[in-house]
């Protein structure tokens, strides 16, 4: 039909161009490795960003190579995310948490041709540096010479023009390659295209999404090697949000200081750094200035109700839970109370914003029972979660092994297994490997855990299901107690009895000094498995 619009491709090549015109002088805020501030702005990003694409080109990069990275969250890994997918390479976040084995067979698989690699994290890459063979490795240093064989990014770019003759990209041409971290198996490669990306960011900065604009300031503290930090960098830079990167320090109290420091308005990490902060702030009263704080985004893992209701009881704080995936570039649900609800009595309202929320705009989502059916939207039948949208991954980067992970129809098999509410609030009870069968049941490892981190002695909990002679398995709660505090097994089961149906308390409360996690700060509930494979059931 005439009179159309225009074929406008969705690239980020346009945020970036319009960073630069519009935001210039909006600040970019890094702590370096010795804890001092670096500051700068968008204007010179843009700048150098431009010249690391004419140095790629320069060492040869081609389209759709892959250029790794493994850095801490920096202006310079940011100057990556843009010159890397603007010069039409795909960019490649390497986490360094992941094992010298893991990342090696990344790294391989992916077929990286540059690395980009922080000074501070260069010990993690010589520990695999000899079973792979990317043809340059560019050292972001802090002065001193660089290790041998390698080139000082400075160096690197400081010849180059800071004016870059974009070449054509298509929409849904690769942008980044992430890798699930690998909690439930071998890291498996998800591939972004720039639409999918730019499509995540306009949904991400929608107020009832995350909501960010430019009058925020945003610290993601959730790596930029995870999952992009959830795309939040690239949200950021669309709507000229000031960015403040932590660098390596991801202590309490250095990141409370940047939020006194910097004003932060927005920040986003896993429940594991949320409750580091809730402690610091716990026995430090007055000690830091959080006042300019609108939202926390706590995904990755359940965010527990207590915590959400600590921080707003005692420190006027709100918590936005979130849930998502690698696989869903990340954003799937948040939680925000619809305005009918707000009004509801305290009890009802945390319970709401505990739940991992509503889909947002273009992402849909369908609970599939055992039968194969969609289960009711009535806050109670579980199925596993299914997702479909514009940034959802449909297939694995070669990878044909995982391909049934993908239905017939066009969804994606998340592993999660959720209740939906009649008002649409999606709950994920367990991922399906976890879920506790028990004589017929199936028991929420994830509802044990958070009810008993609402328990004034409990730091942290994990619940596992161990294999039983009669009910197939039970479940075992792992604790590990506050630093001080004491409980024993019958009081931490006294006080789950009136929250519980009685098949559902745990038949064992093992205590321990630390909850095993993966690179990722996850529970990591195949170790826990595997160190609980002799412990006996009565
Ligand atoms: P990995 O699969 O290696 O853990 P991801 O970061 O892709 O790496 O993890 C996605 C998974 O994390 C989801 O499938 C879900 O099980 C879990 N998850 C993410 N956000 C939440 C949340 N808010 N509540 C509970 N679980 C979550």
């Amino acid at each position: 039909m005439d009179g159309l619009m225009m074929d406008y491709p969705l690239t980020i090549a346009h945020l970036f161009d319009r960073v630069g015109r519009f935001f210039p002088r909006t600040e970019l805020v890094t702590r370096r490795p010795d804890k001092s501030i670096h500051r700068s702005s968008y204007g010179d990003f843009h700048a150098r960003a431009q010249k690391l694409a004419n140095a790629l080109q320069r060492l040869g990069v081609k389209p759709g190579d892959r250029v790794a990275t493994l850095g801490w969250n920096t202006q310079r890994h940011l100057e990556a995310y843009f010159a890397v997918p603007l010069s039409g390479a795909v960019l490649h976040t390497l986490n360094p948490r992941l094992s010298a084995t893991d990342l090696a067979y990344i790294m391989n698989h992916a077929g990286d041709q540059v690395l980009l690699v922080d000074d501070v994290l260069y010990p993690v890459f010589e520990r695999f540096a000899h079973e792979v063979k990317p043809k340059h490795v560019i050292v972001w240093g802090h002065g001193g010479p660089v290790p041998p064989n390698t080139i000082d990014y400075e160096q690197l770019i400081e010849p180059e023009i800071p004016s870059f003759a974009v070449p054509r990209i298509e929409e849904n041409q690769a942008l980044g390659l992430c890798y699930t971290s690998g909690t439930t198996g071998r890291p498996k490669g998800v591939v972004y295209s720039h639409r999918a990306v730019v499509l995540h960011s306009m949904v991400s900065a929608m107020p009832d999404s995350l909501g960010l604009g430019q009058a925020d300031v945003m610290m993601p503290v959730v790596p930029m090697f995870h999952v992009n930090a959830w795309g939040l960098p690239f949200t950021a830079v669309m709507t000229g949000t000031k960015q403040v990167f932590p660098g390596p320090h991801l202590d309490p109290a250095s990141l409370l200081g940047l939020i006194a420091s910097e004003k932060v308005t927005f920040t986003a990490g896993v429940p594991t750094l949320w409750l580091g902060i809730l402690d610091a702030l716990d026995k430090n009263p007055g000690a830091f200035d959080t006042s300019s704080l609108k939202a926390m985004v706590v995904g990755g893992a359940a965010a527990p109700q207590s915590m959400i209701e600590a921080f707003e009881k005692r420190h006027k704080l709100n918590v936005l839970h979130a849930w998502g995936m690698t696989e869903t570039t990340p954003l799937g649900t948040v939680s925000r109370l619809k305005p009918h609800l707000d009004g509801r009595p305290d009890a009802e309202r945390f319970k709401t914003r505990a739940s991992q929320g509503l889909a947002v705009p273009f992402v849909d989502v369908r609970a599939v029972g055992e039968s194969g059916a969609p289960v009711a939207w009535d806050g109670k039948s579980m199925g596993e979660l299914q997702v479909r949208g514009p940034w959802v991954a449909r297939s694995y980067f070669q990878n044909p092994v995982e391909a049934d992970k993908f239905t017939m129809d066009g969804w994606f098999r998340t592993g999660d297994i959720v209740t939906f509410d009649a008002e649409g609030y999606m709950r994920i009870t367990d991922r399906s490997k976890d879920v506790i069968k028990s004589g017929g049941e199936w028991i929420s490892s994830v509802e044990l855990e958070n009810a008993l981190m609402g328990h004034p002695a409990v730091k942290e909990a994990a619940v596992v299901g161990l294999p039983h002679p009669k009910w197939t398995e039970r479940p075992v709660a792992c604790v590990v107690l506050r630093e001080g505090a004491t409980a024993t097994p019958a009081e931490l089961r006294e006080f789950l009895e009136p929250m519980f149906a009685k098949y559902c308390l745990p038949d064992a409360f093992v205590f321990m000094a630390a909850i095993p996690r993966s690179a990722a700060g996850k529970f990591l509930k195949s170790a826990l498995r595997e160190q609980l494979k002799d412990y006996k059931l009565e």
